[in-house]
């Protein structure tokens, strides 16, 4: 049998994409969802507790007034625009505010509540009178902790004295005998450990709050692992550590149990799967580029298509295309590897907001981001590994809905030569779904 990891075609003659564009990297795909976070990503699935201590089980909240919080951080979390807690945040947030704190390990994708969880439970447990670092956040960048430090000071709004400080490379400098009186540190394990080891300017073993967050990123990057650990063996035992975590796999939980001690609370609140159901797929042979572009101009001529996203190998085969197109009247944005995180996250919002019709990607510039909103996708190459194998899982996570966007969608597949053919029946043989053929001058089968 065919099966989706046999099949591999050797790359051609265009340019490979891997010499094309460098991976993005998984501490910029974070950044990228922060910048283009607009809401909270409402969870369908249950909560599911992994390990808890049998003598304090935990129960859930469904508002904030019930967590009996100080009446002006109260007033910061209503003045963000909660009005009740998230799925994660029902579960999570009672047992981080719970009398002995425990320590906690949490799992959940992007944009589901955590990150406003923790600041809650650093601004709850923050005695302002007192003028030194309580609570220690570690982030995996400059950026990430900035992003969670502007969400401290939102949520800190009525609590007028706190401060924070931003434990960075780059940022203020700390002199040696100099000791912080800010409240809430944040920052990279790096400078967090010469601040806290070398310079002894951050007093660890009195840290009431740790945080390690984005622990997946974290264990990406060189050195972090080791330097989170060699902080976390300064504070103090009573201290309440927390762990989050937009992933679960064994690695990380690994990490995670080995840096967060005790009996840890875990909760994990499983992703959505991902289904071809709904979707229509379809497949049209060409035998060049220009084919490529042709059968495209053909479906736009037959078919009303509201907003697309196009998926290209290679970045000169991507603004070959937006060129076409710009040519043909469509407005077109395009993403590709030389931006910056910045100007991606302007771009792709361009597209939400309905600016763009068309959004061409190659494909890793795409990763790490979600545009569910698209109904038409359009693979004018198909998706492959750096090693030019099958890539199921990109092809699904393109095309593929999640029940909350139960909408139906079009997938249309371009093909060219045996090579990408075989990719193609690897990838319907994966999902076990038929992909219909469609012929390039007569679309009338097309839905
Ligand atoms: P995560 O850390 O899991 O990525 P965040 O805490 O950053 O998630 O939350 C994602 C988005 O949802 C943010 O825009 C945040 O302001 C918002 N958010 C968080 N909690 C709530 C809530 N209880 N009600 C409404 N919006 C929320």
């Amino acid at each position: 049998t065919l099966s989706a990891a046999a099949v591999s075609v050797t790359p051609s003659n265009d340019t490979s994409a891997s010499e094309d564009e460098k991976e993005v990297s998984k501490e910029d795909q974070s950044l990228l969802q922060k910048l283009l976070r607009s809401k909270l990503v409402q969870a369908k699935t249950d909560i599911e507790i992994l390990r808890k201590d049998p003598n304090s089980p935990l129960h859930s909240v469904k508002s904030f007034e019930a967590l009996k919080l100080k009446p002006e951080l109260l007033k910061g979390v209503y003045a963000m625009g909660f009005n009740a807690p998230s799925k994660i945040q029902e579960t999570a947030l009672p047992a981080l505010l719970a009398e002995p704190p425990v320590n906690m390990i949490a799992q959940s994708q992007s944009g589901t509540g955590k990150t406003a969880a923790f600041v809650l439970t650093m601004l709850s447990r923050v005695d302002i009178s007192q003028n030194y670092p309580q609570c220690l956040c570690l982030a995996p960048t400059y950026e990430l902790a900035l992003q969670i430090g502007e969400v401290t000071e939102k949520m800190a709004k009525f609590m007028e004295d706190l401060k924070i400080r931003y434990a960075v490379r780059g940022g203020e400098r700390v002199t040696r005998d100099e000791q912080l009186t800010e409240h809430i540190i944040i920052g990279t394990p790096g400078t967090v450990m010469d601040w806290g080891l070398k310079l002894r300017a951050i007093r660890l073993e009195k840290i009431k709050v740790f945080v390690l967050d984005e622990a997946d990123v974290m264990i990406s990057m060189q050195g972090h692992q080791d330097q989170s650990t060699r902080i976390q063996k300064k504070l103090s035992s009573s201290c309440q550590m927390l762990l989050f975590s937009a992933t679960y796999d064994q690695t990380v939980m690994q990490f995670a149990q080995k840096i967060i001690p005790g009996d840890p609370v875990i909760i994990r609140l499983r992703r959505e799967e991902e289904s071809l159901d709904n979707i229509k797929q379809y497949y049209i042979e060409c035998n060049s580029k220009e084919e490529k572009f042709q059968a495209l101009c053909n479906i736009y001529g037959t078919i009303s298509i509201g907003q697309a996203m196009i998926f290209c190998h290679t970045k000169k085969t991507a603004s070959w295309l937006a060129e076409k197109m710009t040519a043909e009247h469509h407005t077109v944005g395009l993403l590709s590897g030389e931006l910056t995180i910045e100007q991606r996250a302007a771009i792709i919002k361009r597209f939400r907001d309905g600016k763009e019709k068309v959004l061409i990607t190659t494909n890793v510039s795409a990763r790490g981001i979600d545009v569910e909103m698209v109904t038409v996708v359009v693979n004018f190459d198909l998706p492959v590994t750096l090693d030019y194998k099958p890539d199921c899982e990109t092809y699904l996570h393109r095309i593929g809905r999640t029940g909350r966007f139960g909408k139906s969608g079009l997938a249309v597949n371009m093909v060219d030569g045996p090579r990408s053919m075989a990719i193609l029946k690897a990838i319907e043989k994966h999902f076990g779904r038929k992909i219909e053929r469609l012929d390039a001058d007569d679309l009338d089968e097309i839905e």
